[in-house]
């Protein structure tokens, strides 16, 4: 048997109760099987490919918490360190009651590559809790957070692991969580990322990700002759990735039609309202119906269904496997050109698969939404000098940064005669930079 798949038999043994984590390593191992056969012997006699799917350690601890009826409640933290070969663990905390091991391993894994990809020296991390911010109280959420950094912060530090923000985490949950570490810890670092702008958060941190996502979308339409102006483009999700990617489509002359939360969808043809939008999600905390309710061209619908509306670019920004066969299937029919992920593997592989084959120009996440890791990159940079960046500053950082990105999974991609397959591209090169990494650095 060859050494890919003499690896993938044994991750899967391994981790068989896992499947989001098997999919990520699947789709890795499958795409960078040119570069593995041709230094095969080197890789198998440094077991890399064993040693990249192995995290480094994970840790997995109890949250007690008290909530506003004085009942004691318990969640379940984790903290994955997955690889640290280029830089300090780098990746965000999921607060979400579909958290186990194996999403926080499937997102560990995929942050090792993604930030690899942005150039700069992050290595891979991921945490969260099956906590449900949903319906919960302020002083709920803060004790949580007290509770969960009680622990985590034994396992992290500046210089050593840097937490972020991911799905149900924000500014709100990252203060309280600043706030607990400072007080135990009794130092002032920039020990998380995503933090406010009064204590030593980014200017762009917020809109990065969803920025980042049309900065490269607009890269790869650019090489292609296309523009985005005058484009219909569908989101869903509606969180922090979704509205700044609908804000900066807008900005750059395209019409966003759709947004999803967990129960259902909106249409809206004359495109998003993004004040009422961020009005409803960020201020109220509300469901989408009431941003329906609020405006007049939008139709409300129970359930999924923004790949059904005819676009020419498709993003989707709400969490993984959301993008189904069938989807990628009514997406070609309806002409659309280009799909980029704002979220972690949203796409199964059989539509990205669907799509690729069809011609669609697909980029994958750890591509395609690296902007917002790349930008708590530079948010760790600013902390460690003691400064601050102007918007401009960052913006224009992160557009180049975006920008690179395209251009080294394409050319990637390029070198092992796979030209337009961006997925391919991306996990060779993520790839690339962190094996001569673990190489140089011996057995480790
Ligand atoms: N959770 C984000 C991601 O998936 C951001 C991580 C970070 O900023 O560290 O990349």
């Amino acid at each position: 048997m060859n050494y890919i798949d003499e690896v993938l038999a044994k991750v899967k043994e391994k981790n068989a109760a896992e499947p989001e984590f098997l999919q990520a390593v699947e789709e890795v191992l499958e795409s960078i099987r040119p570069v593995v056969e041709a230094n095969e012997d080197l890789y198998r006699k440094e077991a890399i490919l064993e040693r990249i799917t192995t995290p480094d350690r994970q840790f997995i601890f109890r949250v007690p918490w008290v909530d506003d009826k004085g009942q004691v409640q318990v969640n379940t933290g984790y903290r994955v360190q997955f690889n640290n070969a280029i830089g300090p663990y780098k990746g965000g905390l999921r607060l979400h009651p579909s958290v186990y091991l194996g999403i926080i391993k499937f997102l560990g894994f995929e942050q090792i590559f993604k930030n690899s990809l942005t150039g700069l020296p992050i290595g891979g991390g991921k945490g969260g809790s099956d906590f449900d911010p949903k319906g919960k109280s302020d002083r709920e959420v803060m004790a949580f957070c007290q509770s969960f950094m009680t622990e985590l912060c034994k396992y992290i530090g500046a210089d050593t692991d840097v937490p972020a923000g991911d799905i149900g985490t924000g500014a709100r949950e990252i203060g309280y969580m600043f706030g607990q570490y400072k007080r135990i810890k009794s130092v002032y670092e920039g020990v998380l990322t995503g933090k406010g702008l009064t204590y030593g958060g980014s200017l762009v941190r917020t809109e990065a990700t969803g920025y980042g996502l049309l900065y490269i979308v607009e890269e790869l339409l650019k090489c292609h002759g296309e523009d985005m102006k005058g484009k219909t483009v569908v989101i869903s999700g509606s969180g922090n990735v979704a509205i700044y990617a609908a804000e900066k489509a807008q900005q750059l002359g395209a019409k966003v039609v759709t947004c999803s939360d967990s129960t259902g969808w909106v249409y809206d043809p004359e495109g998003l309202d993004i004040a009422l939008l961020k009005e409803v999600k960020e201020v109220k905390r509300a469901r989408l119906t009431e941003y329906a309710a609020a405006r007049p061209s939008a139709q409300y619908h129970e359930g999924r269904g923004v790949w059904s509306i005819k676009c020419d670019i498709a993003l989707p920004c709400a969490t993984q496997n959301e993008l189904f066969l069938d989807d990628a299937k009514e997406l070609v029919a309806n002409g659309c050109i280009a799909v980029a992920e704002g979220a972690n593997m949203p796409t199964t592989m059989d539509a990205t698969k669907y799509l690729q084959d069809n011609g669609v120009w697909f980029i994958p996440g750890k591509a395609s939404n690296a902007g917002g890791v790349a930008t708590s990159a530079l948010e760790m940079s600013q902390n460690s000098e003691r400064l601050s960046w102007s918007f401009e500053e960052v913006d224009t950082k992160l557009n180049q940064i975006m920008v690179n990105i395209y251009h080294n999974i394409d050319e990637a991609a390029k070198r092992y005669n796979k030209e337009g397959d961006y997925v391919a591209g991306a996990n060779i090169a993520g790839f690339e930079k962190v094996v001569e990494a673990m190489l140089a650095q011996g057995v480790c």
